[in-house]
């Protein structure tokens, strides 16, 4: 392999990942050729805002202006897809036909929707959300839209649900399982978070599956096995697959996302390396292998990667922490859920905070809070220190106050 400076480094995929592979390679003083292949027109974006924010035109998520690029000398080719990799000569090809080579290739595709299986999908009036011009086409539809329906009452459909409420329309979720957001919180938070939504006036249908979008050109209506409800908005969020189908066909090792190591190079190849959503890998805090769909993953894994090329590597082990804006619902999380036996509850100073702390055999793995960042900020201190915490710990107390108590303590001994 060529030496740092004159070693190039090919990126496929211009989001959080992507760019934060980039940007840490040259923070680090990187000096090779960086080159960032992204599909999508636009300048690398947060996604983020593109749910949660009443959609205009002046939606503006570019993460830094085009002058960054330039001045780092990062080669950012825009609309151009990779299409295949060839390992045995170290090239990916475009979709122009061009071959690029690579001494370290890193994959930071991403996901994409899952499609909604049921027919109609392709009237005017039906969207999904994963692209800035997607919002920017939903926010066009929602100055106008009276009915609007939510397939799929996960982080993405409440979020739009909100913003659709927020622009006085009518709205329904409509849930295939009996839960909201059944993926990512405990039981326990699902049903406060139902209350809180349908006192905002969100009517919430769980249990219930989409049959069929009608209408002719524009939609109609969304007809489920508990009848038909009118809409002239549809927009679906029922989850997201790794894009992984270039590794694969590859020939490297993929299971629902690239599988990576703990320096979250591929198992198979170790100069591909696959960050951010598409990327399957060992976390200290995870039963086995996981994929995480997070700004933070994408952020934090980007970053470890442009270091590790840069000279600096280190295992991948960053708290994944998570956050969901529902209106004026604001649901974080620190830790992971998976495998957890026990859950409690606590009330904050005021109605609308919540947490939930949720044990794995009697420690505190993961807390999900409602409305209340301070208790959020406190879960992930203690969760990054791995400082246990039983369930006794937390009886009648916040985490908040067992940190100061702690840290009292501290000073005191
Ligand atoms: P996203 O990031 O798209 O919001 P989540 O996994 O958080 O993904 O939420 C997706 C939600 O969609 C889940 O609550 C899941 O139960 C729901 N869902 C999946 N398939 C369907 C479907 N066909 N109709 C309605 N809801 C669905």
């Amino acid at each position: 392999m060529s030496g740092t400076k004159t070693a190039r480094v090919v990126v496929v995929g211009g989001g959080q990942a992507g760019f934060s592979v980039a940007s840490t390679l040259r923070g680090a003083g990187y000096e090779g050729p960086v080159t960032v292949f992204a599909d999508e027109r636009h300048l690398p974006y947060e996604r983020p805002p593109l749910s949660k924010k009443a959609h205009t035109d002046s939606l503006r998520v570019e993460l830094v202006p085009e002058s960054f690029y330039k001045e780092r000398d990062i080669e950012l080719r825009l609309g151009e897809d990779v299409v295949a990799i060839d390992t045995a000569a170290y090239a990916v090809v475009t979709g122009t036909g061009t071959r690029v080579s690579y001494d370290h290739l890193v994959l930071a595709t991403g996901a994409r929707n899952r499609p909604l299986p049921v027919p109609g999908t392709e009237l005017t009036g039906v969207h999904a959300l994963r692209s800035l011009d997607d919002a920017l086409a939903i926010g066009r539809a929602l100055t106008t839209a009276r009915d609007v329906v939510v397939v799929g009452g996960g982080f993405i459909g409440l979020e739009l649900a909100q913003v659709a409420r927020a622009h006085g329309a009518r709205v329904t979720v409509v849930e295939l399982a009996d839960r909201l957001l059944s993926r990512a919180v405990s039981p326990q938070l699902q049903e406060r978070l139902r209350e809180r939504h349908e006192r905002g006036g969100v009517r919430i249908l769980t249990g219930t599956a989409v049959q069929s979008i009608e209408g002719t050109d524009h939609v109609r209506q969304v007809v489920t096995d508990r009848g038909a409800l009118p809409a002239d908005l549809v927009v679906y969020g029922i989850g997201a697959a790794p894009r992984d189908e270039l590794a694969r066909d590859a020939g490297l090792a993929v299971e629902d996302g690239v599988i990576v190591d703990e320096q979250l190079r591929s198992i198979t190849d170790p100069r591909i390396s696959a960050v951010g959503d598409c990327a399957r890998h060992p976390h200290p805090h995870a039963d086995g292998l996981v994929r995480l769909e997070s700004v933070q993953n994408a952020t934090d894994q980007g970053a470890l990667v442009g270091r590790r090329i840069a000279g600096s590597p280190s295992p991948y082990e960053s708290l994944p922490w998570f956050w969901s804006d529902q209106g004026d619902i604001k649901l974080q999380i620190a830790g992971l859920r998976a495998n957890t036996d026990d859950v409690r509850l606590a009330l904050g100073d005021s109605p609308e905070r919540l947490a939930a702390y949720a044990f794995r055999d009697d420690r505190l793995v993961a807390v999900e809070t409602l409305n209340w960042p301070a208790e959020h900020l406190a879960a992930r201190r203690v969760l990054e220190r791995s400082q246990p915490v039983c369930a006794a710990d937390l009886a009648g107390s916040t985490l908040g106050a067992l940190v100061r108590a702690r840290r009292a303590a501290e000073v005191r001994a």
